[in-house]
């Protein structure tokens, strides 16, 4: 879809105004977070009692991301990623989640980028040049930290008021730990967590599977290995959903259900549209959960490069002898290189326009690909907690939740939060809804683990 005038006007011009007023204006916009306490009309009354406070994410509407993370489409393959990632004339270099074919809509995925646009551009680039990187997420910082020693002088131009983009830990004394609104879970044994000035994780262990009647056995993904191992023999790609159909599970039985609602939380999409013949990871029923400010880690990694935030880049001209750029102030700047890491969603609504045009390869790939959803909801408990599990991961198996996945803190960090998160078509629902509508809809999905449902 493309953005109407309007759309860029505001997408390119809210950042610039932030600057501009930023003396005037309490509150910079855009922003993904909207508190939703306290509430402004009555909560309908529901099972699980309403928290002290609550916050929750809205991606899908956020004009430098337009979604959460991207996926791969039935029908796509992954070299796809390569195409987006490959550098143009040597000049413009492209970076961040989507363009990583290992590990695509991750944060490792995202880190792994930079550092490899950098290795691209080291081969490339001669001492003094001037190198742009537009984007101060996970893969523009890595770009920033990668080229930390090397004789040029790098700037990093942000959209928005603050560095972190997808990952944002939002800083609350209301909170008794950051609230992490984009991305903050890793896998139990991942490598990035034992980066220096990662920040500080708890352990997340242990899944409770209940149903409105009770506590059930955990549900196995064994019908999805099948489906995909089926579907790797198969002439031409089949969407997950197909995949699981023909070895004869039903994607809608409540477990599988759940378990497919589960791995929207970290594919961004369902299992309708994604590709059993590169389908996602798998989550585990364990992981590692950032408790730490992850903004400050960014930061870190970003350095001593020059860092200019609230600065949209509205347009890329790029030759074989540099690149101009212009931001949302209208301003012009020339550089020798530049790496582009915004959200593939920013690529496919032409938030940044592009002279000459990006070559096939490069709008194949941006069109190819898919951006889908996740939002997450935080809520704060004061009372004594109404669960009685110590269990870290809790699905919900049918019945009527729309969201499906939960963290419970209480156990790693002793505070009782517990944080939902919802993906795919869900999420984009999820976050079309008013304030009240978003946390009833979160109040009814948590009722199986209300006193009134059956203990372990
Ligand atoms: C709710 C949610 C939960 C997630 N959960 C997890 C998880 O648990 N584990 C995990 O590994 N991954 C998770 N992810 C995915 C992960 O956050 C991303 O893969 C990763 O952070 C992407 O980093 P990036 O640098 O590629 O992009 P971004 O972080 O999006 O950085 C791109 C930057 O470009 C900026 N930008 C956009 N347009 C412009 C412009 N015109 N000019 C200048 N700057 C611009 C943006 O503001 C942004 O700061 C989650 C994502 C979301 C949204």
């Amino acid at each position: 879809m493309k953005m109407t005038r309007r759309e860029l006007l505001i997408g390119t011009g809210v950042g610039a105004l932030g600057v501009l007023l930023v003396s005037c204006t309490p509150e910079p916009k855009p922003t993904p977070t909207r508190s939703i306490t306290p509430s402004p009309s009555p909560l309908p009354t529901t099972v699980v009692p309403a928290p002290a406070a609550s916050v929750r994410s809205a991606w899908a509407r956020d004009p430098f991301a337009h979604g959460a993370a991207s996926y791969t489409r039935v029908g796509v393959q992954q070299s796809t990623r390569q195409k987006l990632a490959e550098p143009i004339q040597n000049r413009v270099y492209f970076a961040g989640e989507a363009t990583d074919v290992d590990d695509p809509g991750t944060m490792r995925g995202a880190f792994h980028s930079g550092q490899s646009a950098a290795m691209r551009l080291r081969a490339a680039m001669a001492g003094g040049e001037r190198i742009a990187v537009i984007g101060a997420g996970l893969a523009g910082a890595a770009v920033a930290s990668e080229l930390a020693d090397a004789d040029v002088e790098v700037t990093v131009f942000e959209a928005r008021d603050r560095v972190g983009g997808r990952v944002h830990s939002h800083l609350d004394d209301a909170w008794p730990v950051p609230v992490q609104l984009g991305s903050w879970l890793l896998d139990a044994d991942d490598a990035l967590g034992d980066e220096p000035d990662f920040p500080e994780m708890s352990d997340l262990t242990a899944a409770l599977w209940r149903s409105p009647e009770g506590a059930i056995e955990p549900v196995s993904p064994a019908p999805i290995e099948k489906a995909v191992a089926a579907a790797e023999t198969l002439p031409a790609d089949v969407a997950l959903a197909e995949a699981l159909i023909d070895t004869g599970a039903d994607p809608e039985e409540p477990g599988l259900a759940a378990l497919l609602a589960h791995l929207a939380t970290t594919a961004a999409a369902d299992a309708e549209v994604l590709s059993s013949w590169f389908p996602p990871e798998l989550p585990a029923d364990a992981a590692k959960a950032v408790v730490g400010d992850l903004g400050a880690y960014v930061h870190e990694l970003v350095g001593d490069a020059q860092l200019s935030l609230a600065s949209p880049v509205t347009r890329i001209a790029y030759d074989d002898a540099g690149v101009s750029l212009r931001l949302g102030t209208g301003e012009s700047t020339s550089f020798d290189r530049v790496v582009v890491t915004v959200p593939l969603g920013v690529l496919q609504r032409d938030g940044i326009e592009f002279s000459p045009q990006l070559p096939f390869g490069h709008r194949g790939a941006i069109n190819a690909l898919g951006m889908g959803h996740i939002e997450t909801i935080w809520l704060r408990y004061d009372d004594k907690p109404f669960w009685e599990t110590d269990a870290a991961i809790w699905h919900v198996v049918g019945g009527e939740a729309t969201v499906r996945t939960w963290i419970n803190l209480s156990p790693s960090t002793g505070e009782n939060v517990l944080v939902g998160i919802v993906g795919g078509d869900a999420a984009e629902e999820f976050a079309a809804l008013d304030e009240n509508e978003a946390l009833t809809a979160a109040l009814i999905s948590l009722e199986p683990f209300a006193p009134s449902g059956e203990t372990d």
